[in-house]
């Protein structure tokens, strides 16, 4: 097998802002050989789908359901590609319910919060899906190797060249690379591999690039919501109360329920098949802390059935769950940014030859897929800017 690896540009993650940006630089670059880089077994991130082996032909999209474009400043770049996104019919308007519950579960249509304010598109795929669409949108050339299941956890920058190492023995080598996550910046790496020092520290040391050294001062600065998403694989009859056949159906929980019954919101997910998937989102600490106690997670999963049995009870839309569906659970440590913004300002190293992008720079899309496209946009308009450089790789 052969370890080292050489290409022109090398994407460090597989989320929806690398692949906007692998795409955009695809089209302004058809000569380049890429290779992206990602830990997952495909694309998506933090907007991607479990395609679950023990439940066949299910689709549930475990992270971000759909998105929101609020656009305040009407940025062409964004609006502009978003429009693109339509054209091509890789998404279209959400017009699907939006249900607040309120303390008396009464039903109320919601009017402003982080996830539902400006306009609202699903996937006409599955969220992992549109990162595929967008990707192969403009590499009909197949200039893109991907590499799944591969961890990067060091990097090395020596004579104007980076090699990253990964978990499975390769060496990728490139004089320019891009990383569309922060956990090779930030110090929950430290932990989570193990390490004295951050990936990014130890291959720039401090003083030498004031862009990097800012960077790391307010990435220190940042810290990160931890979620769990429960999945249920209903069984064979279950449905709604009324008849309702649009893809999705949110009901999103006030602060006051949530506290009670430890949801955030529940999806539900109507799948191919016709069957109705539901996927359950909490924040809450405790509820995630006692998840991760839990001795017995069978027993924890009929608190789920439990609680949800308890909001939903007399709810004119929604059925009971009869306790044995199907379930399993996504752990997310860090599932949206929170805290620091990086200023985009800083997006951009030209000494050292490195780009970054994704939902943890400033903006009004900030911790959302809103964020993470506009800061790919951005940072490939940038490397436009500075193709002297990139051209002379
Ligand atoms: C449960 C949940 C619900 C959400 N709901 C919404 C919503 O309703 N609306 C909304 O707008 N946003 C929502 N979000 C946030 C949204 O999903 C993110 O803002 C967006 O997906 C971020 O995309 P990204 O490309 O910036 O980052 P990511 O999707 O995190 O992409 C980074 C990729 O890098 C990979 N990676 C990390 N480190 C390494 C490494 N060392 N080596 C190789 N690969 C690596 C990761 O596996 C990941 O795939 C939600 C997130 C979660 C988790």
């Amino acid at each position: 097998m052969k370890t080292n690896l050489s290409y022109d540009l090398l994407i460090i993650g597989g989320g929806l802002s690398a692949c906007v940006f692998a795409s955009r630089y695809l089209q302004n670059n058809i000569t380049k050989k890429i290779a992206l880089i990602e830990v997952g077994r495909g694309l998506g991130g933090r907007s991607s789908t479990r395609i679950s082996k023990r439940f066949k032909g299910w689709k549930l999209n475990h992270g971000a359901p759909n998105f929101n474009i609020s656009n305040n400043k009407d940025n062409l770049l964004l609006k502009n590609y978003i429009d693109q996104l339509l054209v091509n019919r890789f998404i279209r308007i959400d017009d699907s319910e939006l249900i607040f519950l309120g303390d008396d579960t009464k039903l109320e249509t919601i009017k402003k919060s982080e996830f539902y304010c400006g306009d609202r598109y699903i996937s006409l795929f599955s969220m992992s899906e549109l990162s595929q669409k967008i990707i192969e949108l403009n590499n009909f050339q197949d200039k893109i190797d991907f590499f799944f299941e591969t961890l990067i956890f060091d990097l090395k920058f020596k004579n104007d060249e980076w090699t990253l190492t990964s978990t499975k023995g390769y060496k990728f080598k490139s004089k320019f690379i891009i990383c569309s996550t922060n956990l090779l910046l930030h110090k929950r790496s430290l932990k989570i591999f193990n390490l004295n020092q951050i990936p990014l520290r130890k291959a720039i040391p401090k003083n030498q690039d004031k862009k990097i050294d800012l960077l790391l001062d307010y990435l220190d600065r940042q810290s990160f919501i931890p979620r769990l998403t429960f999945l249920i694989y209903t069984n064979e009859n279950y449905s709604y109360r009324d008849f309702y056949s649009k893809k999705y159906r949110y009901f999103h929980l006030k602060k006051s329920l949530e506290d009670k019954y430890k949801f955030e919101r529940v999806v539900f997910q109507l799948q191919d098949n016709k069957k109705l998937g539901i996927v359950v989102h909490t924040k809450n600490l405790d509820f995630i802390n006692s998840y991760i106690n839990a001795k017995d997670e069978d027993l924890f999963n009929q608190k789920i059935f439990t609680n949800f049995n308890k909001l939903f009870e007399g709810n004119s839309l929604v059925n009971q769950l009869s306790c044995n569906e199907g379930i399993s659970i996504m752990k997310w440590r860090a599932s949206q940014p929170s805290g620091c913004s990086v200023p985009l300002s800083l997006q951009f190293s030209k000494k050292y030859r490195i780009g970054f992008c994704g939902d943890w720079f400033e903006g009004e899309g900030f911790a959302r897929i809103e964020g993470s496209i506009f800061s790919a946009l951005k940072l490939e308009e940038k490397l436009k800017i500075h193709s002297n450089i990139f051209l002379s790789i």
